[in-house]
């Protein structure tokens, strides 16, 4: 049996920061900047969020896009990080706002995340620009969606080819789910979006063309849910003790496929670590210098 090749996202996101490099060199030569602000709110376990905040202050300062993190006590109010959300807003030199997840118990996400200037918004989560995905007009989308889209787009079954395929998503997500399904119907795929009241997931999987996994679950997506020769996006992100390991404190990255499952029976899959991930982290990027361009008088100095 052959075995499926894999979408290499580290090799895609090397290529998009490529490109990245040449259109922020081109707005700093004529004076202008291209800058990030991210908004952390301390809570509780969140030493995944200072980790993310780190590695993407050294992503951005590589690229040359300046990154300002405004870190904020568990303390603040919803109110206070509106406030400051707004202020960002106002600010004509920063291109491009985020605000990292998870947010305080009781802080509407919402909320916060539609008091970004739509113009400004990094990660594509605003209620604007998650409409403009159905009117396929959105400049600035979730990066998550936009990697998947450009996965597939590094296979056979991307471009034209994408039109008519079957295609099952795992996972409803309003920033993840539910994007890429409105994305996929955009370039006219028959799509089917799962979530985990769906019966007999197996049954539809086997049906499609391309199957992406964002449910969340470990190892959810076993070799017999697979069609021969699909391609498979896996979007999960999870850290499981390695097996056999006595002390049970090593930990290694999986997705929601059983990629040793999958992997003899589709034709491509997008491996985890180094699928969807880096791509993700790629179109983050690309959204901040897409910002800068946006922005009347990116051009002038900021
Ligand atoms: P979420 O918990 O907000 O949504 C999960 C969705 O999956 C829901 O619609 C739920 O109904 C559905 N679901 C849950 N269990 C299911 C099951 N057994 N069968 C079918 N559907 C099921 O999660 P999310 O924020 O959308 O994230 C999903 C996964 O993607 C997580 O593992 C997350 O870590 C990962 N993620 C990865 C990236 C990346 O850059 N690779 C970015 C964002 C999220």
């Amino acid at each position: 049996m052959t075995s499926a090749q894999h979408i290499d996202g580290k090799a895609i996101a090397a290529r998009i920061r490529d490109e990245l490099r040449a259109r922020v060199d081109s707005i700093i030569s004529k004076g202008g900047s291209v800058r990030l602000d991210a908004v952390l709110i301390r809570c509780g376990g969140d030493t995944a969020a200072h980790v993310y905040a780190q590695n993407q202050a050294r992503t951005c300062t590589a690229m040359g896009i300046e990154y300002m993190l405004h870190e904020l006590p568990a303390s603040t109010t919803q109110h206070e990080v509106v406030k400051l959300i707004h202020r960002l807003n106002m600010e004509p030199h920063i291109r491009a706002i985020m605000v990292h997840m998870p947010l305080p118990e009781g802080m509407d996400m919402y909320a916060v995340r539609s008091a970004i200037n739509p113009v400004k918004d990094a990660e594509g989560v605003t209620p604007a620009n998650i409409g403009n995905i159905i009117y396929q007009r959105s400049a600035l989308a979730p990066c998550t969606a936009l990697a998947v889209m450009r996965l597939i787009d590094d296979t056979p079954m991307g471009g034209e080819a994408l039109r008519g395929r079957r295609v099952v998503v795992i996972g409803a997500s309003d920033i993840v789910g539910k994007p890429i399904a409105a994305m996929l119907m955009g370039r006219e795929a028959t799509v089917i979006s799962c979530n985990k009241y769906t019966e007999n997931l197996p049954a539809l999987t086997r049906e499609a063309d391309i199957m992406i996994a964002a449910a969340g679950v470990a190892h959810l997506v076993k070799g017999d849910w697979i069609r021969p020769g699909a391609i498979v996006i896996d979007v999960g992100i999870h850290r499981v003790p390695v097996t056999g390991d006595p002390t049970g404190v090593k930990l290694r990255t999986v997705g929601d496929v059983d990629a040793a499952d999958v992997t003899p029976v589709a034709g491509w899959i997008s491996p985890v670590p180094g699928g969807v991930g880096p791509v993700t982290v790629a179109m983050l990027l690309a959204n901040v210098v897409a910002a800068a361009e946006l922005l009347p008088g990116a051009s002038d100095p900021g």
